[in-house]
C-alpha cells in the first residue's frame, strides 16, 4: 500500500542505504544506477515517485528529469531531488524543472516517509481519475487525452492571510510573481478579512504560529466541511523538526507542510504541485461527467438514449413496492416519416425529430422520462399514473404532434402525425424489454388501424 519508489542514484552506498531505510516502511523500492536503468524501470515498474540524486554538475541527470517531465505518460509522476546538504538554491533549479520536492539524504526517517506518502497519495488520486477517464475513452466516449500539467483555465485563489507571521509582504509579493508564471489568473489574498469570494480560496496557507494552533486546526476542519464546490487545499507552516505538529496537520488532511524559513521558490513549488493536482482532478472529473452524459444522451435531441431508458425503466419496475404502483411505457413513432425524408431531405427530417422531441418534453413533467429509442421513435415512461391520466397524456402527446404543423428552415410547413402504443405493468418481475415489446405490439395495431392514434396493449406485461 505505501507505494513504488524508484531511486536513481549513481552512488552504490546511497542506493543501498535508501533501499534499507524505505523498505522498513514497506515502500516497494527499485534501484537504478544509470539513465538506461532508470528509463527501463520507469517503463516496467510504473513508479509512484522517483528519487533522483541532485548534483549541480550532472547535466545528464537534469536532461533525464526534463525528459520525464515532458513525456505524457510520466509527467505527473512526482520527482524528488535528493541532496547531501541543506541548500535552498536547489529549489530554484527544481522549480524550473517541475520537480515536486527536495529531501536530504540525512533527513529524519519520519520526515522522508511523510513527504513520500503525501506525493504518492496525491498521485493515486490522479491515477484513479485517469483510469476512469481511460475506461470512458475505451468505450469510445472521450475524445481527448488529459495532459499534465493541466492548462491554466480558471481563476486560482491562494489565501496567505493566516500565515503573515512567517511570510511578510515582500515575500508574498515575490511568491505571487513566481506563481504568476504558471497561473496567469492567480489571485493572492493576504489580509484584510476573509477572502471576498463566496467559495473562498483554492488553497490556504495556515501558520499556527501566526494564529494559534487551535484556530489553525479549527480552520482546517471548517474547510473540509465546506459545502458547495471543491474542498480547498491547505499548506501547513511548521518547523521541520516538529514531528508531532506536522503529523497532526497531515491527519487533518493538509496537502503539504513547509518550514517558516522556506525560500520563495520552495513554497511556490509546493503550491504549484497542489494546484496542478487540483486542476488536473477538476479537468478529469469534468471530462468524466461530460462523457458519461454523452454516453447516456442522444446527440440529435438531447434526450436520454435507449441504453439509459432501458436501465431506468428496469429499475422503476423492480422498485415497485406499493400494491398500487404501476409503471407505464409509451412507444411513440412518427407516421410515414420516410416520406418526409424523401420529400424534404434528411436534414429537414432531423429537424422534425428535434421539434417532435421538444413537443413531447414540453408536455410532460420533469419526473417523467422521455427518451429517443432510435430513428423517429420515442419512449415515454410514467410512474404511478392512473388509467385516466395515462389516457389523457397519450392523447395530449398525439395531438401535440398532429395539431400544429412543423416548420422547415425555409419556412415550409409539414404536417406530421404520430402513433402511440401503451403498455403498463404492476409486477416487479417484468423486464424493460417485455414492457417495451408489449407497447410496440400496441403501436403496430395503431399503425394498422390507420395511424395518428393511441392503442393500449391488451396484454399486461
Ligand atoms: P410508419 O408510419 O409505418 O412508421 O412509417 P415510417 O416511414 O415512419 O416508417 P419506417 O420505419 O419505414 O421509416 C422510418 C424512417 O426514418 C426511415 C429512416 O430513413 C428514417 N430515419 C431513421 N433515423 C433517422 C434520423 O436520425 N434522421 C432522419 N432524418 N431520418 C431517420
Ligand atoms: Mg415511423
Ligand atoms: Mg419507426
Amino acid at each position: 500500500m505505501p507505494g513504488r519508489v524508484l531511486v536513481f542514484d549513481p552512488i552504490v552506498t546511497n542506493r543501498i542505504m535508501l533501499k534499507a531505510q524505505l523498505s522498513i516502511d514497506f515502500f516497494d523500492v527499485t534501484l537504478a544506477a544509470d539513465v538506461s536503468e532508470l528509463r527501463k524501470y520507469v517503463r516496467l515498474g510504473k513508479p509512484d515517485v522517483i528519487l533522483v540524486s541532485y548534483q549541480a554538475d550532472r547535466a545528464a541527470d537534469f536532461e533525464t528529469v526534463k525528459w520525464l517531465k515532458s513525456t505524457d505518460a510520466t509527467a505527473y509522476i512526482p520527482v524528488v531531488f535528493l541532496q547531501v546538504s541543506e541548500d535552498a538554491s536547489v529549489w530554484d533549479q527544481s522549480h524550473d524543472m517541475m520537480v515536486e520536492d527536495v529531501l536530504n539524504y540525512g533527513a529524519a526517517k519520519w520526515l522522508m516517509t511523510a513527504r513520500l506518502n503525501l506525493l504518492i497519495r496525491a498521485k493515486e488520486r490522479i491515477d484513479a481519475l485517469l483510469a476512469q477517464h481511460r475506461t470512458i475513452a475505451d468505450m469510445g466516449f472521450a475524445e481527448q487525452s488529459l495532459t499534465f500539467p493541466p492548462a491554466p483555465s480558471r481563476r486560482t485563489r491562494v489565501d496567505v492571510s493566516l500565515a503573515t507571521g512567517s511570510f511578510d509582504d515582500v515575500f508574498i509579493a515575490r511568491l505571487n510573481s513566481v506563481l504568476g508564471r504558471d497561473f496567469p489568473n492567480l489571485r493572492m489574498h493576504s489580509g484584510g478579512g476573509p477572502t471576498r469570494n463566496q467559495n473562498g480560496a483554492d488553497l490556504y496557507i495556515i501558520d499556527p504560529s501566526s494564529v494559534g494552533s487551535d484556530v489553525a486546526f479549527a480552520k482546517m476542519i471548517e474547510l473540509r466541511r465546506r459545502e458547495g464546490g471543491r474542498t480547498p487545499s491547505v499548506v501547513f507552516v511548521t518547523p521541520q523538526q516538529q514531528q508531532t505538529l506536522t503529523q497532526r496537520a497531515l491527519e487533518f488532511s493538509a496537502s503539504d507542510f513547509v518550514d517558516p524559513n522556506a525560500s520563495v521558490t520552495e513554497l511556490a513549488s509546493r503550491i504549484r504541485r497542489i494546484l496542478w493536482h487540483y486542476d488536473m482532478s477538476h479537468h478529469a472529473e469534468e471530462a468524466i461527467s461530460k462523457h458519461l452524459q454523452s454516453a447516456l444522451r442522444d446527440p440529435l435531441t438531447g434526450l436520454y438514449n435507449r441504453r439509459y431508458a432501458e436501465q431506468h425503466l428496469g429499475r422503476l419496475i423492480g422498485d415497485q413496492s406499493e400494491p398500487k404502483s404501476t409503471v407505464t411505457a409509451m412507444v411513440i413513432d412518427l407516421d410515414r416519416f420516410k416520406s418526409i425524408n424523401d420529400t424534404f431531405g434528411h436534414l429537414t427530417g432531423d429537424s422534425v425529430i428535434r421539434q417532435a422531441a421538444q413537443r413531447l418534453k414540453n408536455n410532460l413533467r420533469s419526473a417523467d422520462l422521455v427518451a429517443r429509442l432510435g430513428g423517429e421513435e420515442f419512449l415515454v415512461v410514467l410512474k404511478n399514473a392512473s388509467d385516466t391520466r395515462v389516457r389523457d397524456i397519450a392523447e395530449r402527446l398525439r395531438s401535440e404532434i398532429a395539431k400544429r404543423a412543423f416548420l422547415t428552415e425555409c419556412g415550409q410547413s409539414i404536417h406530421v402525425s404520430a402513433s402511440i402504443g401503451v403498455s403498463a405493468t404492476k409486477t416487479t418481475w417484468a423486464s424493460s424489454k417485455e414492457i417495451i415489446d408489449c407497447a410496440d405490439v400496441a403501436l403496430y395495431r395503431a399503425k394498422d388501424a390507420g395511424r395518428d392514434r393511441v392503442n393500449f396493449s391488451e396484454k399486461a406485461a
